[in-house]
């Protein structure tokens, strides 16, 4: 059942309820007051009676010293006579309670004779023959007799106005719950209109469409279930974008990765084949032979690169407070004898938060890219001899303390890199010239590793280029704090 119809139907149980108490105790309540006001004029109207009886009493001839049956008798059908319209109901009993005179109507059973003495009045509602009385019965004292008087008063009216109360009130309510269920279906399809729109979303969202969104229509509680509900399908959006692009990046490796492993496996089995299949001269097979070593370096290096980046992906490293200078003096070190280039060292002193082997990888990587991009020689895209400035062959390592960590920074004054290519670079496999890059042993993996390590280390690769000025490849290792 739909919950805007159990909304409406638990409204309306509420409101019959409701609504047939308060009619009936209402309906009562009047029922009841107009009966004791019956009453009452029923005892008043007995006590009058029983007044004019005894009065009329007072007028018998003084030879009577007792008043006899006869003298009730008539004294009773005058009073009988009294009464409005059809006159009144009474019946006079004597002091045995045995009945002197009835009046024609009067049919009362003696239930209430017994009940009564000389000192109480006392009254019933009875029904008789389909109408309502009221029975009194009353102690008369008159001329040395106790007799007992008992009227009769019809309230049959009140009775039937009762009957009437229940009926209209009973309509009253059927329309009152009519309107009502009406206006309720209307406040209930308003009320939950929030989670149609809410059904609705996850609906589109379950068929695929993760941009759908509920719209937020009210600011109650159900209107934060949207909100919310709204926040988590961003959240889901995000993290499935984010798994497409994973996946398209995934693709694009393998894809680069087949492709960079075919073309040294063309030229070493070509090659072989070559040695193997013909009587090559000495020149020809040194030839082939030095390709095949050539390539099977390059493959090496490859999958040397390629299990460092998964490894790099999986540690978890422990980063180490480490002083600079050493890791300074270490590349000083290892690229003191390299003479085609000169590469400048520099920086402040300083305690680092960092995994020194893998940083130290990160900067081999970066100077040896720089000293290939400042090597004499090197052409930019459109094949023009760009390292002839001053600068030319010069590579600054440097290192300093900056706004929110340790800056160190790779910068050569060689090809640069296009600015359409720069954001490609880090990409595994990618490599601006391919034949100039697979000349040099490269495989596009370099900068690829050093993201993931920087990754490990919470910093990214901040790359600066300029075609023909050279490039500037950064990056700001953070304090212990933001780590
Ligand atoms: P590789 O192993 O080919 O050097 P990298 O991932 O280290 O792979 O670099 C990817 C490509 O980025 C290189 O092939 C080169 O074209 C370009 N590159 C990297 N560093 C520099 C630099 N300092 N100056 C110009 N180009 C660079």
């Amino acid at each position: 059942m739909k919950f805007s119809i159990k909304l409406v139907l638990s409204t309306m149980i509420v409101l019959a309820l409701a609504l047939g108490f308060s009619g009936f105790y209402f309906v009562n309540y009047v029922f009841e007051t107009s009966l004791d006001r019956e009453v009452g004029q029923a005892l008043d109207e007995s006590s009058i009676l029983s007044f004019a009886f005894e009065t009329a009493a007072l007028n018998v001839p003084l030879k009577y010293s007792v008043l006899p049956d006869s003298v009730v008798e008539e004294i009773a059908s005058k009073l009988e006579m009294g009464g409005q319209g059809d006159g009144r109901l009474l019946r006079i009993a004597d002091e045995e309670k045995n009945i002197l005179y009835t009046s024609n109507g009067f049919t009362a059973d003696e239930g209430l004779l017994p009940q009564t003495d000389q000192h109480t009045k006392s009254y019933r509602v009875i029904r008789a023959q389909d109408r309502f009385y009221v029975h009194t019965c009353v102690a008369i004292n008159a001329l040395n007799r106790i007799l007992y008087l008992e009227t009769m008063k019809d309230v049959t009216e009140v009775f039937t106005e009762r009957s009437l109360g229940f009926s209209l009130y009973r309509k009253v309510t059927l329309v009152m719950l009519l309107t009502g269920m009406v206006i309720m279906l209307f406040i209930a399809s308003l009320l939950t209109k929030p989670i149609r729109l809410l059904t609705r979303a996850t609906r589109e969202m379950a068929a695929g469409d993760y941009r759908y969104r509920a719209r937020q229509i009210s600011r109650d509680e159900l209107g934060q279930l949207t909100g919310d509900f709204n926040r988590m399908a961003n959240a889901l959006e995000e993290n499935i974008s984010k798994l497409e692009e994973e996946i398209e990046a995934r693709e694009e490796f393998m894809g680069a990765f087949a492709h960079e492993l075919k073309t040294p496996l063309t030229a070493i089995i070509g090659y072989a084949d070559m040695l193997r299949s013909h009587k090559l001269d000495e020149e020809k097979s040194i030839m082939s032979a030095n390709y095949i070593y050539t390539e099977g370096k390059r493959l090496e290096a490859m999958s040397f690169r390629l299990l460092d980046i998964i490894v790099a992906k999986q540690d978890e490293a422990q980063l180490m407070e480490t002083p600079v200078g050493e890791l300074f003096s270490y590349l000083r070190e290892m690229f003191a004898e390299k003479k085609e280039t000169d590469i400048r060292f520099s920086c402040e002193e300083a305690m680092v938060w960092m995994e020194a082997n893998l940083i130290k990888t990160v900067l081999v990587n970066l100077i040896d890219n720089a000293c290939k991009a400042s090597e004499v020689g090197s052409t930019d895209g459109a094949d023009r001899d760009v390292v002839g400035s001053d600068m030319a062959g010069v590579v600054e390592v440097s290192g300093k303390a900056v706004d929110g960590g340790y800056r160190i920074a790779v910068r050569d004054y060689g090809i640069g890199i296009p600015e359409t290519e720069q954001n490609k670079i880090v990409k595994a496999f990618y490599m601006v010239d391919k034949s100039r890059a697979r000349s040099k042993n490269g495989a596009g993996l370099g900068l690829a590793l050093c993201a993931e390590i920087l990754k490990i280390h919470h910093s990214e690769l901040r790359i600066e280029s300029k075609v023909g000025e050279g490039s500037c490849f950064s990056f700001v290792l953070a304090p212990h704090s933001n780590l």
